[in-house]
């Protein structure tokens, strides 16, 4: 499965970003192409992201017991839709969530990815991003010129800069977001107050973690403001269908008023169970 170039064209001075121009919808190039035609998941690759399961066309994908991809080839539940002429790519009818926010896909994400090279874990984050409706690029592996790790545009316009740190040493995210935010007004000319700073982590810190003082520390003397948001997070809301329109405003500001993401998920509540410690909220 793969994207359309189109889909990595970012607006105006954004598109001379030197981003990874790999292709791939799954991170973990776990859906191939058997010799009879038939598409299968590889289960020992699949990390059961879903990313597959929402692109798939035909609606032949999906989240077996919540934890694994599989290609319906014999579409025993009549999933599969046809398009009126051969080749076109008709709209799945699939309504509701991929799978329970606590599936055990989600529960077991964070050790999942603890396994994925960085260019996969990237290619994760690019692809989860754009299917929430957020157009990225994430940087190219070995490029010595550019340390941003991903740059995008959210549906309301704005650009933002993202940190992807999915390991637990975070602290030097927020810091790395402000060297990201000069260069990007710098080289790219956007105005400090249009930016939007983003770091991508595997789990909320502690609440009593050094992070959250730094990311105010920074918002307080430079008035740049850093958003939060977890792998967890943007799972939840692909698995919901839910999209995002930015990281403006307070959503995903954690830090001053709460750490808690709840609020600018847009997911119901009542759906919110934590699929693992501190995908939402800190652990502990
Ligand atoms: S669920 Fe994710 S990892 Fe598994 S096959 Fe689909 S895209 Fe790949």
């Amino acid at each position: 499965m793969e994207k359309d170039p189109s889909e990595l064209v970012l607006a105006g001075e954004l598109d001379s970003y030197p981003g990874d121009p790999n292709l791939d919808v799954c991170p973990t190039r776990a859906v191939v192409w058997n010799r009879d035609g038939t598409a299968v998941a590889i289960t020992d690759n699949c990390i059961g992201c879903g990313l597959c399961v929402a692109r798939c066309p035909y609606g032949a994908i999906h989240l077996a017991g919540g934890e694994i991809a599989r290609v319906e080839t014999a579409d025993p539940d009549r999933l599969v839709t046809r398009g009126r002429t051969e080749g076109a790519h008709p709209e799945p009818t699939r309504t509701g969530a991929l799978a329970a926010l606590d599936a055990p896909a989600a529960t077991e994400l964070p050790a999942a990815v603890s396994t994925l090279q960085d260019a996969r874990a990237a290619l994760l984050v690019r692809n989860l991003l754009h299917e929430v409706g957020v157009n990225a690029r994430v940087r190219r592996r070995g490029d010595t010129n550019m340390r941003i790790d991903a740059v995008g545009q959210s549906r309301n316009g704005r650009p933002f800069v993202a940190e992807i740190e999915l390991t637990p040493a975070v602290l030097e995210s927020p810091r790395a977001l402000l060297e990201d935010v000069a260069v990007l007004h710098s080289r790219y000319g956007f105005s400090v107050t249009d930016i939007d700073p983003l770091s991508v982590v595997l789990v909320l810190p502690n609440v009593r973690s050094e992070y959250y003082r730094v990311i105010r520390d920074i918002e307080r003397v430079l008035n740049v403001r850093c958003r939060t948001i977890t792998l967890g997070a943007l799972v939840a809301l692909l698995w919901t269908g839910t999209r995002l329109d930015g990281f403006q405003n307070a959503a995903f500001a954690v830090g001053d008023s709460g750490v808690d993401l709840e609020a600018g998920l847009g997911i119901p509540r009542a759906l919110l169970r934590e699929p693992y410690a501190g995908a939402f909220r800190p652990a502990g």
